[in-house]
């Protein structure tokens, strides 16, 4: 078997069908992304639009694209027509212009809030009480072309997996929290959360979609 179906294959054995897998793809040359496909896997993630979508163009129309960096709105056109889902909405105008661009192309497309649970300064997020206040927001409901269909998260890159098991379980506690929010564009069902440092504890502690990548395809 190749290696990057046999990594596939321990990793999915590792998270015991508990959470779904997303190879996350990013830098790495269109050949590996076909060795993936061939592996079964239908899910890749991507962090930059671009790159993202020139991948699309070539690969195979069943492939489900999930963007997974940070995102600055003039580029939500380019991938509004297929991707299918959006992990990293930080902000309420972004929410807007996804909403926008997905009525433009007829479509619905599933996002999470970015929820900053590091200690890092460097990681983008929103805070509780920020994800809280689009959760509430009047202006929301009028948003019919996305759906807010849950909150991802990183944690600190750290040694310490004590600290990183904290945060996953604060983000999982939230996810529990704004489960009550519930409305036509909002249903909390997935948690993304664990890379490949720490995607079984993140399993442990409640993920529903991991995104992995050097323990898939080596080191970047
Ligand atoms: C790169 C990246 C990952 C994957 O990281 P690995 O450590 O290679 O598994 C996961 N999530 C996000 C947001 C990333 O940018």
């Amino acid at each position: 078997m190749p290696a990057i179906a046999q990594n596939i294959k321990q990793i999915e054995d590792q998270l015991q069908q508990k959470a779904r897998l997303i190879a996350v793809t990013k830098t790495k040359p269109v050949e590996m992304l076909e060795e993936t496909y061939r592996a079964g896997l239908r899910r890749f993630g991507e962090n930059k639009v671009q790159e993202m979508t020139a991948k699309y163009e070539v690969l195979p129309k069943d492939i489900e694209w999930h963007m997974i960096g940070h995102l600055q709105s003039n580029k939500v056109k380019y991938m509004a027509p297929y991707v299918s889902m959006i992990h990293s909405v930080d902000n309420f105008k972004l929410l807007k212009e996804i909403n926008k661009e997905a009525l433009k192309n007829n479509r619905v497309i599933y996002c999470l809030l970015q929820i900053f649970i590091a200690e890092e300064e460097t990681k983008f997020g929103l805070s509780d009480e920020e994800a809280r206040e689009i959760l509430e927001s009047e202006e929301l409901t009028s948003l019919k072309n996305i759906k807010i269909a849950g909150l991802m998260g990183m944690a600190s890159n750290t040694d310490d997996m004590e600290k990183v098991r904290m945060e996953f379980h604060h983000l999982k506690s939230l996810f529990e929290t704004f489960k009550s929010y519930e409305k036509e564009n909002v249903k909390m069902q997935e948690l993304s959360m664990g890379m490949s440092g720490d995607f079984q504890l993140a399993v442990e502690e409640g993920s529903t979609l991991v995104r992995v990548g050097s323990a898939i395809f080596g080191a970047r």
